[in-house]
């Protein structure tokens, strides 16, 4: 068995599934994150994990062991909370001490613990600070060495990073990955942020309403959603409900798409906007329709631009080339071209 395994796992509150029927095995030293919206029951799952509720269905297991209806301090699971969860009236080292107390460790035992993961934290020197004199990214260093120093076999983050500002947000983000890393820990990490997902995540499972609906590696979920949810909610995309007759999908307006021969059935197409290429004169291939520009918009190092071709608007995301001499202007036509095999044929 893997570090942690989940098996029908499932848990109402006042009649409302928050969670239902999860399977998931999630292995040694992996860094799994649980993506979806608010209120898809990711934290539920999390506290599941963690001992603090228990479930209405299905079994838990840390390694081979089964935990389920073990209390949270017998698990060696160690949680970071959104808000962290630190006691404001205890000084930084009475904040990190106090998991290794409640485990009863020799005083010498604590401090050498402590010193290390404050070391590792950069927080040497704070140990007297108390916790209001501390920095947001600071007071979430404690909340992590709080949790390391009792050296749980499993790391549970509950969005860790959404109260910081931005900058420091990709900062702990890095230390976050490379101290997990480090330590080889297994993490489950909880966010509804899709770009934090991709970029810590060994392997990510997607929730929607409760239900597990996709896990795979952040490339395989990104570049091959199984459904319309999991294409629109990991990563930009152009989505539109289609009826599919004779290796064509038929969007609303008329507008007709040929598709690659393997692809039959589906509600939705899908189209990732950097798939879309645009160019000045028609291109030769299947799917290059002649359009009109909208909008354009320059984000750094990328260009995005909205296109419309006979009354659909496509969203086309392109390098921002410095050699480009003759930017494209709102109202020009232009032609846009889908090559068949970016086509994704999905249902919901
Ligand atoms: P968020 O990203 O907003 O934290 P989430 O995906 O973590 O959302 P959960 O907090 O797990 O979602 O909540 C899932 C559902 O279960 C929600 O509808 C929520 O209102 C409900 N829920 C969670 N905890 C309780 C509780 N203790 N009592 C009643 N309902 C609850």
């Amino acid at each position: 068995m893997g570090a942690l395994t989940l098996k029908g796992v499932g848990k109402t509150f006042d009649g409302v599934a928050a969670c239902s029927g999860i399977n998931l095995a999630v292995e040694e030293g992996e860094f799994f994150t649980f993506l979806g919206p608010s209120g898809c029951g990711k934290t539920t799952l999390l506290r599941l994990i963690a001992g603090f509720i228990t479930p209405d269905e299905g079994t838990i297991y840390l390694g081979d062991q089964e935990i389920t209806h073990l209390p949270p301090e017998m698990r060696n699971v160690g949680m970071v909370f959104q808000n962290y969860a630190l006691f404001p009236f205890l000084s930084v080292y009475q904040n990190i001490a106090y998991g290794l107390k409640v485990q009863k460790k020799k005083r010498r035992e604590i401090r050498n613990a402590i010193e290390t993961y404050m070391e590792m934290m950069g927080l040497s020197g704070m140990e007297n600070r108390s916790i209001s004199e501390l920095s947001g990214g600071e007071q979430q260093r404690v909340a992590l060495a709080r949790c390391l120093v009792t050296e749980p076999r499993v790391l549970l983050l509950d969005e860790p990073l959404s109260n910081l500002d931005a900058r420091l947000r990709d900062k702990m983000r890095l230390e976050i990955k490379s101290l997990q890393k480090r330590l080889g820990i297994t993490t489950l990490f909880v966010t509804h942020d899709q770009a934090e997902a991709l970029t810590l995540s060994d392997r990510l499972a997607v929730f929607d309403k409760g239900t597990c609906t996709q896990v795979g590696t952040p490339q395989k979920v990104y570049s091959s959603p199984d459904s319309a949810f999991v294409a629109q909610f990991v990563g930009e995309t152009n989505l539109f409900d289609v009826v599919v007759e004779s290796g064509r999908a038929m969007l609303p307006g008329g507008l007709s798409l040929e598709l690659d021969g393997s692809k039959k059935r589906g509600r939705f197409v899908s189209i990732r906007p950097q798939d879309i290429s645009l160019s000045v004169t028609k291109p030769k291939g299947p799917n290059a329709f002649k359009g009109m520009l909208k909008e354009t918009r320059l984000n750094g190092g990328w260009v995005e631009h909205v296109v419309r071709v006979e009354g659909v608007s496509f969203r086309v995301v392109a390098l921002n080339t410095r050699g480009d001499h003759h930017p494209m202007m709102p109202g020009d036509t232009l032609f846009l071209s889908i090559p068949v095999q970016s086509i994704s044929l999905l249902d919901r």
